[in-house]
């Protein structure tokens, strides 16, 4: 199909609720490593990852030979038969995940399966339905999933709450009680106990939260918010389940998952994305205990699928191998130093923010007022196109720039985008000068 014919099938073939960036969508044809090529063969240095997905580049070498091997050998045959490949990334991921305490898996297709298997499971463990989870969270889109996230604009048609609520969350740089950082006590955590107290039976099934919130823009909570939560969790019977789909991986530099940068013990872990580096696979993994209580039996067509949980084992080898949860510490803070420089040379940016290789540039109008800069952001956005990098775009008010490049980028790498990035900004402010 020639640039055009893609573009006017995606056009009529395709829901209108599929969103993109760019005011045309940009086509992609191939990658390699840390970047994409357009298909009029223009190469983009890719700081986006397919939304956090491809943690160790795009068309992986040694993943992609393990899965070649597999797809010839054994392709499918569904959760009720055994194979390696699934046993093994279950035997591996209970060595890795925190404190060795989560030692079982169940394997879905995505992140939306992976926290609707969660809360089955908290459910069933507690005997109780209630859940709580976190204002400007992003869980997923099924019905139960949309119900769980709490940015209004990606909860789609009508939404059934029963059994769920929200705490505040704690994005110090908007604080919903207009407090700040340290002062404020942390006043943010104590909600989690008042929204269990004010609209819970006082017994609940769990607690669901991202260790840094994704799709809100890497919103990122000070080191004592989650040790607080997951007490006060505790005391009202519930579990803790860490939706790791961003945030896992070695995404935010040292370990595995996020919520060990918080040194909280989680319940349950839940997790997609850069899991698979592109092949679609959904993991929750429990205590025995709990995963113990789901009784009876359940099928997950292609969840633990041969081609996906080899693909699966093999990005972890990748990572282990190569150390790149090292890496995205160090390419990670050299990467949060040229940001803090961009913030210096432009008024827009109002906060960096993040951990690891999950960045964030949040912008403003006016930094006094905080104004969102919802409008510039489009600006810019295509600018970035137009200089040849890609990256995201969230936040709740849309306004927030998402740097989540592969794991194994390079100083060199930073600073190519850094100076793109630049270019980009002074590019689209001389844009909205002349508007
Ligand atoms: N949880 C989080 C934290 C996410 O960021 C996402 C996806 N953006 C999901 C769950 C849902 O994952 P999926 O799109 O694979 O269903």
């Amino acid at each position: 199909m020639t640039k055009e014919e893609i573009l006017l099938a995606h056009r009529d073939y395709l829901y209108p609720s599929v969103f993109h960036y760019y005011k045309e969508p940009l086509v992609i044809a191939r990658g390699k490593d840390q970047y994409v090529w357009d298909a009029d063969g223009n190469q983009y240095l890719d700081f986006f990852g397919g939304i956090v997905t491809i943690g160790v580049g795009h068309c992986n070498d040694e993943v992609n030979r393990k899965v070649h091997a597999q797809l010839d050998r054994l392709q499918h045959v569904s959760t009720v038969f055994a194979t390696e490949p699934q046993a093994a990334l279950a035997k591996k991921l209970a060595q890795i995940t925190p404190g060795q305490k989560l030692t079982k898996s169940f394997f879905t297709n995505s992140g939306t399966e992976a926290n609707e298997t969660a809360i089955l499971t908290a459910r069933c463990y507690t005997g109780s339905t209630e859940i709580v989870g976190l204002r400007y969270a992003y869980h997923g889109r099924s019905s139960m999933a949309m119900a769980l996230t709490a940015q209004s604009n990606w909860r789609l048609g009508p939404v059934t709450q029963a059994g769920i609520v929200h705490a505040v969350n704690a994005y110090c740089y908007r604080c919903p009680y207009g407090l700040s950082y340290p002062s404020c006590g942390v006043k943010c955590a104590q909600d989690v106990e008042e929204v269990i107290r004010t609209t819970t039976s006082g017994r609940i099934a769990g607690f669901i939260a991202e260790p840094i919130q994704g799709v809100a823009g890497f919103v990122t909570p000070p080191k004592e918010y989650f040790p607080i939560v997951a007490d006060i969790v505790k005391k009202y019977g519930g579990l803790f389940i860490s939706d790791e789909v961003q945030t896992g991986w070695g995404r935010t530099g040292g370990k595995w998952f996020g919520i060990e940068q918080w040194g909280v013990q989680p319940d349950i872990i839940t997790s997609a994305k850069s899991l698979g580096n592109g092949a679609p696979i959904g993991l929750t993994i429990a205590r025995p205990d709990v995963a113990d209580a789901v009784k009876g039996a359940t099928i997950s067509t292609f969840g633990g699928n041969p081609v996906t949980t080899t693909a699966a084992k093999a990005v972890i080898d990748f990572i282990e191998d190569h150390k790149l949860s090292i890496n995205a510490a160090e390419v990670g803070a050299y990467l949060r130093n040229k940001l803090n420089e961009l913030k210096d040379k432009h008024p827009i940016i109002g906060e960096v923010r993040g951990m690891g290789l999950l960045q964030a540039v949040e912008l403003v109008e006016d930094r006094e007022t905080k104004k969102p800069a919802t409008a510039h952001i489009s600006v810019l956005m295509e600018a970035t196109r137009e200089n040849k990098i890609l990256l995201g775009k969230g936040g709740f008010f849309g306004n927030v720039l998402r740097i989540s490049p592969p794991l194994n980028i390079s100083k060199t790498d930073v600073d190519e985008f850094a100076r793109l990035l630049d270019a980009s900004f002074v590019k689209a402010q001389a844009a909205l000068a002349v508007a």
